[in-house]
This record gives C-alpha cells, structure tokens and sequence, in this order.
C-alpha cells in the first residue's frame, strides 16, 4: 500500500531541493504518491491566502507532509506562511535532531541531541501593541497546558526511543512567571518519567554548555524562542543549515521540513544543499514506518558524504544540488 503525502515545493530554492529530494525518495523504493498543494508566494502573489485553504485541508485529509522552505514577505500586515501552517494545523511540537554525519567538518563530534521546540506559544503569539508611539510591547505567553503538551511529547519521544536524559531550558530566574510556568510543569511532567533523568539550564547557561559539554546532553525541550535560537546554535554545530533536518507535529499531522529558509539569494542557481531537506524526508519516512526506504537513503548519503568526492559549496564541493542528489542515487544499495 502506498502513503499519500502532501507536497509543497514552497519558494526560493524550495522547488530544485524538492526536485532533488524526490528523486532520491523514488529511487529508494519507498511507496508514496505525491499529493500536491501551494503555500507561499505563489498564492500571495495571486491575491490568495499565503496559505489556501485547500492545502490546510489537504494535509487535515493526508496527515503527513513535506513541505519546501517559504519565503516569509516583509512588511506590515503580512503573515509568514510558516507560523499559519504551524498554527492552522496546531503543530504544537518541533523536533530538530541534530548529530554529527560522517565526513561533514565539524569540530563537535559524538554530537547526537534531540531538540524538541514548542511551536505555537511564547513571543511568536504575536500579540503586540504600542503603549506609546515610543514604545512597544511584544507579549510573551506561556501557558500550562502548552507547556505540558510540548513537555509530555519530549518524554514521550525520549521514552519511545530509549534516550536517558531529558533537560529542559527556561529564563526563569528573571521571567519567574512565564519561564517559571514551563519549569514548574517540566518537573511535574518529569516524575511521570522516573527512568529518565532530568535536569534544567538557564538558557544562557545552556549555550555555553552546548559548545563546551556538547556530549552530556541528549533530549532538550523548549518555549519557542529559545527552541528556535538553540536549534540553529545546534544545526551550525552539525555541519550548517545545508544539513539540518526537522519536522513538525500536533495531535493529527506531521509537517516535514529542513530548518533553513528559503535562501532566495542562490535560487535557481542549482546550489543549495538538498541534505537538510532529504534528512527531513528520512525523518519523514520513519514516521511512516518505511524503515527500510529510510536506512537505504540515509546508508547512501552517509557514503557520498563520506567519501567527499561530490559535495556542496556549503560543504566545501562544487557539485550541484542535482547532482548531489544524483550522487546518492548511484550511492543506493
Ligand atoms: P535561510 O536559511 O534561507 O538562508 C541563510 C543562509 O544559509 C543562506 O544565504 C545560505 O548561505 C545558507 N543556507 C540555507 N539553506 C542552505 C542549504 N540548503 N544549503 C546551503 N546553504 C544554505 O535564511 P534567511 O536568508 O534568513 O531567510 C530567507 C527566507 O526564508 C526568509 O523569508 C525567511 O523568513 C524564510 N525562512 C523560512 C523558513 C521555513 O520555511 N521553515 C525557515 C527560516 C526562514
């Protein structure tokens, strides 16, 4: 039986990574049949919604999708077609995985840390207003129970995956009610837990720790804002954006994404690494227990990665985006 998967190709270099992703997924034997929808750019462009309707429907009816990087339009009244998904969809929960991959230059090696940020709370509620025409006030909301539902699925997924330590990262000792809130619910949440350890770090504290200790941490939970700086602290550690996968869950469906943006600046240009968004497909794949399919792409990008022959400018290469793709196809056993 096949999967019906909703894909976006999204704007910038979006479409040449989705071309190269698909083809890499087609080549690996994994049964889904693309389902396609738009979001983005080319809607807004139209006059339509950033996000159709249609497409929030589709991915309701289909439950998984893998979705290109969008472009977020700058300006007053415009809304960014991630936050709408994330929030039209109640993605509430981000996990961006970040490991160390055979022959990426990096100096943090042993890195292997699940970052589970939550998605729809925090500064990114956008509620926002000046008190005077010389000041302005963005309200940081934090609530129980979106602590506790990003919190459970952090323990959960670490129990699931036989992961042994849980730390959660907060500001409280300055933002004792909000930040306090999200700690206070993680050391309830972490007695449900008794087999997994738990700590928690002033967030500060956790970057520095992170550069320094980076192989004392295994699961870390969140709010939004810290979760979104942290995660790119830890893609950079990983290799760089061009590697750094993720995806995005609610109670009903999965969104499948990279962490980077949509690099307007090289589209077209057949440059862009398509790994971070091929790990995310892999994620993607495991989510859909199309293991073997998973293991046969991750197996032949870890060689092509490995043997440094055909990489991509962020990785010091020359190759292309589809050639890349190409490479790891040639690579599948
Ligand atoms: P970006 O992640 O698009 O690019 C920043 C830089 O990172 C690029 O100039 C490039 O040097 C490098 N980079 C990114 N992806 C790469 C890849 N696959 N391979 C090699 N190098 C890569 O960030 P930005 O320029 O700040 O944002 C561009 C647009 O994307 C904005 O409109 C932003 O709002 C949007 N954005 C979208 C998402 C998403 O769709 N999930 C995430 C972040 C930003």
């Amino acid at each position: 039986m096949s999967h019906k998967v909703v894909l976006i190709r999204g704007d910038g270099t979006g479409p040449e990574l989705c071309e190269a992703v698909l083809k890499v997924l087609d080549a690996s034997g994994a049964k889904i049949e693309w389902v396609e929808a738009e979001a983005g750019e080319k809607p807004l462009n139209r006059g339509e919604p950033i996000v159709p309707d249609r497409t929030i429907e589709l991915i309701k009816q289909y439950k998984v999708a893998l979705k290109g990087p969008m472009t977020t339009p700058i300006g007053k009244g415009s809304v960014s077609a991630n936050v709408t998904l994330r929030k039209r969809l109640d993605l509430f929960a981000c996990m961006r995985p970040v490991w160390t991959l055979p022959g990426v230059p990096t100096p943090f090696q042993d890195l292997n840390i699940v970052i589970f940020r939550e998605n729809t709370e925090d500064l990114y509620a956008q509620v926002e207003y000046y008190t005077t025409p010389d000041v302005a006030v963005s309200l940081k909301i934090i609530s129980r129970p979106g602590s506790r539902r990003i919190l459970e699925f952090a323990f959960e997924w670490a129990r699931a995956n036989g992961r042994k330590k849980v730390a959660a990262v907060h500001k409280a000792n300055i933002m004792k009610l909000s930040d306090g809130l999200f700690l206070q619910t993680a050391r309830e949440v972490a007695q449900k837990y008794p087999e997994i350890e738990f700590s928690d770090y002033i967030v500060d504290n956790m970057c520095m720790q992170l550069v320094t200790r980076w192989r004392n941490f295994d699961v870390l939970v969140l709010p939004n804002l810290y979760g979104d700086i942290i995660s790119d602290l830890a893609a950079g550690m990983m290799g760089g954006l061009g590697v750094a996968p993720g995806a995005n869950f609610g109670r009903d469906c999965a969104v499948f994404e990279a962490v980077h943006g949509s690099a307007p600046k090289y589209a077209g240009l057949n440059k862009v690494n398509p790994t971070a968004l091929l790990l995310s497909a892999v994620l993607m794949l495991r989510h859909l227990k199309e293991t073997e399919a998973a293991n046969r792409i991750e197996q032949a990008l870890y060689r092509v990665l490995q043997e440094g022959k055909v990489r991509t400018y962020d990785l010091g290469g020359r190759a292309g985006t589809q050639e890349f793709a190409q490479a790891i196809v040639a690579n599948m056993r």
